[in-house]
């Protein structure tokens, strides 16, 4: 997606060879314009898909989840990463190992907004290893949904999750792959 890799190119941060800074439209301060594009563009390649929920984590996913959600009007689903007073019904819970704080933390999401009926998109803002795509997939497994595929903003393609979920089966659509990260210089895949 054009707009996204120039997005980057512009306003991304190189902060290592493997992490890349987006805060300025994506991770902090949001672009609600290149949002919209990127809940299209997902939206396009997944709508004949029969899609009916979309499951991301919070906070990152859930700006492109929704716009993705509008585009293909279907409910978005968000796990949570803290304990809420509120989320006290039956819980779905998973472990992810989160790359950028480097910890193990647990996600949840309520048992009463999925079922075996339901076929998910799930979207994230980045794929690195895959530890927070394979998340998610397990709740939604436990849920007996099943899975159309991922929509992952920014691919490291340089990292192993989309071969990871390639390998489980899974289809990966990526807006923007992201080949290195070398001297402080974002290349792309083709
Ligand atoms: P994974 O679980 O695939 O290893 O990493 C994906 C998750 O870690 C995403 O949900 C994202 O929040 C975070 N993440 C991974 N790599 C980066 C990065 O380079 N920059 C930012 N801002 N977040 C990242």
């Amino acid at each position: 997606m054009e707009a996204l890799k120039q997005k980057i190119l512009s306003e991304g941060i190189v902060l290592s060879e493997q992490v890349l800074k987006v805060d300025a439209f994506l991770n902090h301060q949001i672009d609600p314009a290149l949002m919209q594009q990127i809940g299209h563009e997902f939206a396009t390649r997944y709508r004949d898909q029969g899609i009916t929920k979309i499951v991301t984590l919070e906070a990152s996913g859930i700006a492109p989840a929704v716009m993705a959600g509008l585009e293909l009007g279907v409910p978005v689903i968000f796990a949570r990463k803290y304990q809420s007073l509120t989320l006290k019904d039956d819980l779905l819970i998973s472990k992810v190992f989160s790359f950028t704080k480097q910890t193990e933390s647990t996600i949840a999401i309520s048992a009463r907004h999925l079922s075996a009926a339901d076929h998910v998109l799930v979207i994230d803002d980045f794929l690195a290893n895959g530890h927070a795509a394979k998340a998610l997939i397990d709740l939604i497994g436990q849920a007996g949904a099943s899975i159309a595929g991922l929509g992952i903003v920014i691919e490291k393609s340089f990292q192993e999750g989309r071969a990871l979920l390639e390998s489980q089966g899974y289809r990966v659509e990526s807006l923007a792959r992201v080949k290195s990260l070398v001297d402080g210089a974002v290349a792309f895949v083709e």
